[in-house]
């Protein structure tokens, strides 16, 4: 019989995970049934949306409970297929958790087709985050030629795609990050019209010298001071897709102080649409134009990326951990095998 690795939940965290919160465990896999297929897992992805999963509180999607495994999509190697849509030697996404082997239905499983980028797109700009960007852009942040649009977490793969997705429908992006390398490579790699620390003490001086018209859009990734740095700069009209709060994650969403105000009065005052979203919403009707037009300008190197892969199951919860406060650098992956 084979054994499977697997990283549980063994606590909630209160604030910031610590190695507490997980736990590492060797079990037995079943042999696969009817349908089925074993998996060898290559590589898992982190996500933000995780620490979310980690908490009890009333959200999109319900929690991870205690003792189960954590939620996670991997690629992995098809080892046996009891599935005739799937031979050994495939590589599949699926959601199997912070795992090294599993056993799954078949039905859970997509043939990874990044045609001829390399696989690890299709956990990042080609996969789920990257259509989290296409998606937002096309229905809720709806950028035009000559209009500015700004987003934070800049090098990560949300961030790079709403930037270079904006560029391409003619506007100018502007992006935020931590730290000057950060900053340095979504100008110079990414090729943004400007970019701007959020951890210069200058930030809000600086936001406001690079976006000399105002802002457009403003794609929302991380709430919080940056937020307080672009109220001021909204246009008239303008439109903020709300895609993530990671500012908030660790301290449960309530921020450290009440901004509530101040953002309706601006919201009021200048006719701003924001809308919230999770990228289900768009996945069923519009996934498969997201790879058609996505993924050849990947392969052939027209939008550009960066991927922070971190070795081994063992090195989940630390990267995990860092990548709430902007230790990683890029789309965050786990090489599993
Ligand atoms: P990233 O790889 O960009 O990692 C998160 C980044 O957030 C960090 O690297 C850091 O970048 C930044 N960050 C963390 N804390 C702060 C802070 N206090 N202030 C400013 N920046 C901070 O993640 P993704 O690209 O995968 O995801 C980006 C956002 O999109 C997240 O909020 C995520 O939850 C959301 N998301 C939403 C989806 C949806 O369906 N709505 C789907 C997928 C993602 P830096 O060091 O540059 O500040």
């Amino acid at each position: 019989m084979s054994t499977a690795r697997q990283i549980v939940l063994a606590s909630r965290p209160k604030g910031e995970p610590t190695s507490e919160n997980f736990r590492t465990e060797t079990v037995d896999l079943p042999t696969p049934g009817d349908g089925e297929l074993e998996l060898k897992v290559r590589y898992l992805s982190l996500d933000p949306y995780m620490r979310g999963r980690m908490s009890d509180a009333k959200s999109y999607a319900a929690p991870v409970e205690v003792d189960a495994v954590m939620t996670g999509e991997t690629i992995s190697e098809v080892v046996t297929s009891n599935d005739p849509r799937f031979k050994p030697g495939d590589l599949v996404l699926a959601i199997t958790g912070w795992v090294d082997a599993a056993v799954v239905p078949g039905k859970i499983a997509r043939k990874v087709t990044t045609k001829g980028a390399p696989e690890t797109t299709a956990l990042g700009v080609g996969g789920m985050p990257g259509f989290t960007a296409w998606s937002g852009l096309k229905f809720i942040g709806k950028p035009k030629a000559g209009e500015t649009v700004v987003v934070a977490a800049a090098s990560g793969p949300v961030g790079t795609m709403v930037g270079q997705l904006a560029q391409q429908a003619g506007a100018r992006a502007v992006g935020i990050a931590g730290g000057p390398e950060k900053c340095a490579f979504v100008r110079d790699e990414l090729g943004f019209d400007a970019v701007v620390d959020h951890r210069d003490p200058d930030f809000r001086a600086n936001l406001a010298a690079a976006c000399p018209d105002g802002i457009d859009v403003y794609w929302e990734n991380v709430a919080g001071p940056v937020w307080d740095a672009v109220l001021p700069l909204l246009n008239l009209y303008s439109r903020v897709p709300v895609c993530g709060l990671a500012a908030n994650y660790n301290d449960g969403g309530f921020g450290d102080r009440d901004r509530l105000p101040a953002t309706m009065g601006v919201i009021l005052s200048q006719s701003v649409t924001v809308r919230g979203f999770i990228q289900t919403e768009f996945a069923a009707d519009h996934w498969g134009a997201f790879l058609a037009e996505v993924t050849p300008r990947i392969a052939d190197g027209t939008i550009a990326y960066r991927e922070d892969i971190v070795e081994g199951l063992d090195a989940a919860p630390d990267a995990f951990t860092g990548m709430l406060t902007g230790a990683n650098f890029g789309k965050l992956l786990v090489k599993v095998s």
